[in-house]
Formats: C-alpha cells, structure tokens, sequence
C-alpha cells in the first residue's frame, strides 16, 4: 500500500475452513486477484440452467489467504498507525458477513498472543513509536464506541473518572475546526500499551453479545475503537503541533435478515445493521461518484459518526472478510462487491496541523515588537516623527551608559534607532561634564567663562531669566578672585614663602587693575557693559517675538474652530491682519537672531579680555615679586653648567639642548618685557 496514497486500501480476507470450495472461490497467483463463481441461480431449484457457472473477477489490494495475524497487520494496518503518529486521520474497517472473522481480525484471539488481532498490535507500534520519538510528546486517549440498533453505547462509560452521560445520550455532532465527534463519549488518557489494552478488554466485556445462528459469539452492533493522538514538538518555539484520529472499526454482519432465519429481537437487530450497512454502501458510492458533491453521511449513526473516515483527509483502508465455503457463496460476492465500490473512493489525507495558542501569542508578541523596531528605523530614514522616549525608558539608558562608562557593564544591546539616539546623546552629556571638570582642573577661569557661557544659552532659550554679567566679578573678594589664586598655584607653590612675604596677590591684583592694567581692565568693563545692553535688548525683542507668535496662534486657533470654549468666535478672522502679523513676526525674528549672534560676539569679546587681563598680572606679578632678570639668567646658567658636567655624551644631544635653552630663555625674556609695559591689543567693542 502507497503511503498517504489518496486510495481507499481495500484487502480481502478468506477465513480458513475445512470447507472451503476451490472451484467457486480462487485466488489468482498475482495475490490481488479473488475470481468467484456462482450458479445462475441457486435459489432457484426449477431453472434448468442452474448449473450454469457465472464468473466474477475482483482485483482488490491485497487477497490474504491462509496469512497470519502478523502479516495482516504489516501489510493492512502498520502504515494507518504510523500515519497517525505524523498527524493523519486513519481508518480500518472490516466488513463482512458474521461469522466471516472480522472480529478475529480486528481484535484477535484474546487467549493468544500470537493471534491478537490489529488493534492490540497497532497499540504496541504506537507507544514503541511514542519511546522512539524522543524528539516529540505524544498524548494519546482512547474512546470505545459501540452503535447497536441505532443506539450508541459507550463501551467505557464503566471506567472510574469517566463523565457521566447526559440523559439525552450521546450525539453525533460536528464542529469547524474539529470536525465530526460524539458528544458524550467519554476519552480515556493511556500511557502504555498495557493501559490502552486493559481499556481495549474492558469494552469487549460490556459489548453486547447477541446469540445469533450463524456465531452465537459474534457481537451484533458495529464497533469503533478509536485512538485520539497529539504529537507537539518538545521544542518551546514550535507552536505547530498535530492530532490525528486511528479509527478501528469492527461492523456488524453483513448478511441479509432472511439467511440468518432470526425472528423478534434478533430480527430487529438483523434489521438496523441492514439498514446501517446500506446506508454506509450508498454513503460510498456517492464518494466515490466524483460528480455528485452530496453525501448521505446522516442518514444513520454509522455513516455520520464515520463521516470524515471514509473519505476526505483520511488513510482509510478496509478489510472484506469473506467465508470460503459454498453455502456462503453468496455473502461472499455482496461483501466483495462492496470492497470493490470502496477501491473507488478517493481520500486526500492531510496533516491536521494547529497552532498552540500560548506558543503563537508569544512568536506573534515578538514579531510585532520586530515590526515595530523596523517602523521606528524606517519613520527614522523617513523623517517621520516617531513616539518619544518615556522618562523610564531614558532613565534605563542613562544607568546603562553610566554602567558601560564605569566598566560595570559589557555591551549595550541596540534594540531601536530611538535607544541608540538616546545612547549617544547620553554618551554626549558624559563627554561634555567630564571635558568640564578637566578644564576646571586645569584652567579655573574656565569656569566663570563657561558659566557666563551657560547662562547666555539659558537666555537665549529663556529669555528674561538670564543673570546679568557681574560688574565686579573680579573683585579679591568674589569667586573669580579665588580662580586667580588657583591659576597660579601651580607655578607660585614653589616660592610660595616667597610670595606671602612680598605681597597678597589679591591685594596685587587690585594694584594691578589700576596700574599697569588699568587699561585692559577698563577695555573688559566698557566690554561688559556693553554685552550687558545687548543682553537686556535681546531679552525686550524675544519678548517681542513670542507674543506676535502668541497672536497668530491665537488667529489660527479662530480659523481652524479651535478648542472648545477656548477661543470663543466672535467674528471671521481677518486675513490681511494674519498676514500682517506673520509679516511682523519675519521681520522680529530677523533682528533677534541678529542680536543674538551681536550678544555672542560681545561674550566672546568680554571673555578674551578677561583672559588677557589675567595672564598679563600673572606676568606682572611674577616678575614684580617672585624674582627678576638675573635670577632668571643664573638660573638658566646654573642649567646650562649642570647639564654640561652630569649628563653622559650619550643622553645629550647637544643641539637639541641648546635649542631648548635658547627659547626658554626667550620666552621668559618675552614674559618680563610684557609685564612691565601691557599694551592693550584687544579692539573695544562700539558703542550704540
Ligand atoms: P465475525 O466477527 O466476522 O463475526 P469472528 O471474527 O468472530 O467473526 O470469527 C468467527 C470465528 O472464526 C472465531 O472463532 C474466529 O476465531 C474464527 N476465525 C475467523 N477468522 C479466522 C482466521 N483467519 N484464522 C483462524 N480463525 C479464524
Ligand atoms: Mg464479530
């Protein structure tokens, strides 16, 4: 049999008798072929041409004569059960007259191992192929169906934990998505083969047995023991996984009411299994007729309960158990004449493959939070503006650089084009307070010209809360007072007693001021002064600006309708009065950022001076009171004599050492002639 073929299996199988009549029933050496013949008419004692042979020829699948229960099962049912475990619907049906061994091949002998039947050996092929598949976890559940007179009897309704039955009984019932099942039928979890066997015992103790002529032992109802399995991968991102249903049907006999010479209760049940099994013959005719698309499933239990077994995505194989001696020669031929309507029905067998909800949440969770990393990247590349940052999320950002910085943490992960702006702007920042604190290390004036610096920028973003350049920020007793002293640390460490004996240096730099700075001191004051009216003018025109802003937001408010209540419409706004007012704001605007670039330009001007005016007291200061010209001449001579007698030919390259003194000395000579006459080079600013 071809795997998940998309034919109906069908398979005749001829139970062994003493009497079996080899010139009626052969089996051809093809082993596929059953030829049977039949006189004309048998019933009929008066024709005289009852001798006359007619001949049928049936080529089935498979014709099993004289096979063991083994061979059955590997060559009917093994490839069904192992379909089932991949997800494929199954079905295994034996049909025949009673008594024909449909029971014995589907159960078997219950006494003997060796002929236990397909279902006991396809529950063994399960659970060994469930302990191979390690790779998978199978569930599997067992029901036990038993439809006697139209009647369905659950086989395990007995069991301990099964759910009691409605009092409507069970229903055959359909649903999309799970498709046909009987509601009410209880669904027994197994985890062994012995389990699944006990269960499968169980309800061949409650089936109903009839007695009947033919097989007093034979059951009376059909059978369906099904086996219910899930397979899910153990992987925890797969969501797919798959279920299947094995249906192992055992019909009841086949034979017509009036062979079985049955009367009353055993005419009645002679009745419904005829009426079931014609249905379930019409049932198949109808699919196997490709142009009719209706197919009586409903008409009885039997064909609506196997509604998706016979044909549709299912495996479905079918086994015609046929009786070889002459007198049954006529069920013979019906049963064969079934198998061979049922070789015409096409199946599609599909996987019936889902997806666990929990495991599709999660795969669909983080496909939205990649799509929507790619919509930031793209709003990004696009110049679309996109959500902000929340504080949270900056907050988190700020700790994670702050941890990368101290070496604490590894790597930052890029997660959006929004974390990694913020990164660098937080990197920025870093840069920027560090860059800070060295300066202030090494220059503290840079201080006080940044602060001045910080809070022009503070203006010029908020106007009217700027401080105003203080007049007397060099005075001895301010804090720029105390950033002199540290610039010159450094240097005055040394002659530090030699310092506090001369003179203080605040008290020299008021001296200073007044002396031979006098005039850069004056050329920083009329600077500042000036930055100062640039300061207050650029505060009186930003003002100025935001509040036509404010007026033609507020016309705009009018035009668009506004917020409710907000802006209560008295009359149509005027166009030309927009127009003017846009026009004011141009002009405004122009002449603020004319300021503002005139207000940088003075601070940078006043800095300068500050600057200048600070070195040149240093050099004042040093050579007016830590030493003179001939100090600084021995000192060098001292240097140049020390090097000359202590260091080795080889460490000095005589060159480069007399290079070395000759700028030292000019510089130094640069710095006292600078001290005593300070030429202001710094151009004033002009005066509006
Ligand atoms: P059915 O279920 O079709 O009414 P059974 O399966 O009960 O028939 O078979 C009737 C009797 O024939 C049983 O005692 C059974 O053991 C025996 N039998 C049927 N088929 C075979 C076979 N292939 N080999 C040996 N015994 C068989
Ligand atoms: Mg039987």
């Amino acid at each position: 049999m071809k795997a998940h073929s998309g034919e109906v299996g069908v398979f005749v199988r001829i139970r062994p008798t003493a009497n079996f009549c080899p010139d009626l029933i052969e089996c051809l050496p093809d082993g596929q072929t059953v030829t049977v013949r039949q006189r004309k008419d048998c019933r009929k004692p008066q024709d005289t041409r009852r001798d006359q042979l007619i001949c049928w020829s049936f080529r089935l699948e498979g014709v099993l004569q004289d096979v063991s229960q083994e061979e059955v099962y590997a060559r009917v049912c093994q490839r069904v059960v192992l379909g089932a475990l991949d997800g494929y619907n199954g079905t295994l049906m034996c049909f025949g007259q009673t008594g024909a061994g449909k029971t014995y091949t589907m159960t078997g002998s219950t006494e003997s191992y060796k002929q236990r039947g397909v279902i006991p050996r396809a529950l063994q092929e399960v659970f060994r192929e469930v302990q191979k598949r390690t790779g998978h976890f199978f569930s599997v559940h067992l029901s036990y169906l038993d439809i006697y007179n139209e009647t369905l009897v659950d086989l395990l309704s007995s069991l301990q934990g099964s759910a009691r039955q409605s009092p409507r009984g069970m229903v055959v019932t359909e649903e999309p998505g799970r498709g046909v099942f009987i509601r009410g039928l209880s669904l027994h979890p197994v985890h062994s083969e012995e389990e699944a066997l006990n269960l499968l015992f169980e309800g061949g103790l409650n089936q109903i047995i009839g007695s009947h002529a033919l097989n007093r032992n034979s059951s009376r109802s059909h059978s369906i023991f099904t086996l219910h399995i899930e397979s899910r991968s153990r992987t925890p991102c797969d969501a797919k996984y798959v279920t299947s249903k094995l249906n192992l049907v055992d019909l009841a006999g086949s034979e017509r009411v009036g062979k079985t010479g049955s009367e009353g209760q055993m005419f009645k049940e002679a009745m419904y299994i005829n009426k079931s099994l014609s249905f379930l013959e019409q049932a198949i005719l109808a699919l196997a007729d490709r142009r009719r698309d209706h197919v009586p499933f409903r008409q009885t239990k039997l064909t609506h309960a196997l509604k998706d077994s016979l044909g549709g995505n299912c495996n479905t194989v079918l086994v015609a158990n046929i009786y070889g001696e002459a007198a049954q020669i006529e069920e013979t031929l019906s049963t064969l004449r079934f198998a061979s309507r049922m070789k015409c029905v096409r199946t599609n067998p599909s996987v019936n493959e889902y997806s666990s909800p929990e495991a599709q949440i999660k795969k669909l969770k983080k496909e939205v939070k990649m799509l929507k990393e790619e919509l930031s990247i793209f709003n990004t590349l696009a110049n679309r503006p996109s959500s902000r940052l929340s504080e949270a999320q900056l907050a988190e950002i700020n700790s994670q650089v702050r941890k990368y910085l101290d070496g604490t943490l590894e790597e930052i992960s890029i997660v959006s084009i929004r974390q990694v702006q913020a990164v660098f702007s937080q990197f920025k920042l870093a840069v920027q307070k560090r860059e800070k604190k060295e300066k202030s290390l090494i220059c503290p004036t840079y201080n006080s010209v940044e602060k001045d610096q910080s809070a022009e920028t503070a203006g010029i973003k908020k106007w009217g809360s700027t401080d105003d350049v203080e007049e007397g920020s060099f005075e001895a007793s301010t804090p720029s007072q105390k950033n002199i002293k540290r610039l010159s640390s450094a240097k005055t460490k040394k002659s530090k007693d030699k310092q506090s004996s001369t003179r203080p240096k605040a008290e020299a730099f008021e001296d200073f001021k007044v002396g031979p700075g006098s005039k850069i001191n004056s050329i920083l004051k009329e600077n500042k002064t000036v930055l100062l009216e640039r300061r207050n003018l650029l505060r009186q025109i930003s003002e100025e600006v935001n509040a036509v802003k404010r007026e033609i937001d507020c016309f705009m408010q009018q035009q668009t309708g506004g917020e409710k209540g907000q802006y209560p419409v008295t009359e149509e706004p005027d166009a030309t009065s927009l127009m003017e007012l846009k026009g004011l704001y141009r002009q405004r605007y122009q002449v603020l950022r004319e300021m503002k670039a005139e207000v940088n330009y003075c601070q940078h001007l006043v800095d300068q001076c500050r600057v200048r005016l600070l070195s040149e007291f240093e050099n004042w200061y040093e050579g007016s009171f830590l030493g003179s010209k001939k100090e600084l001449d021995l000192t060098l001579d001292k240097a140049l004599k020390r090097g000359k007698d202590n260091q080795r030919p080889s460490e000095l390259d005589p060159s480069s050492f007399h290079s070395f003194c000759n700028a030292r000395c000019r510089m130094l000579k640069l710095r006292k002639t600078r001290a005593v006459s300070s030429t202001p080079v710094q151009r004033r600013l002009p005066k509006s």
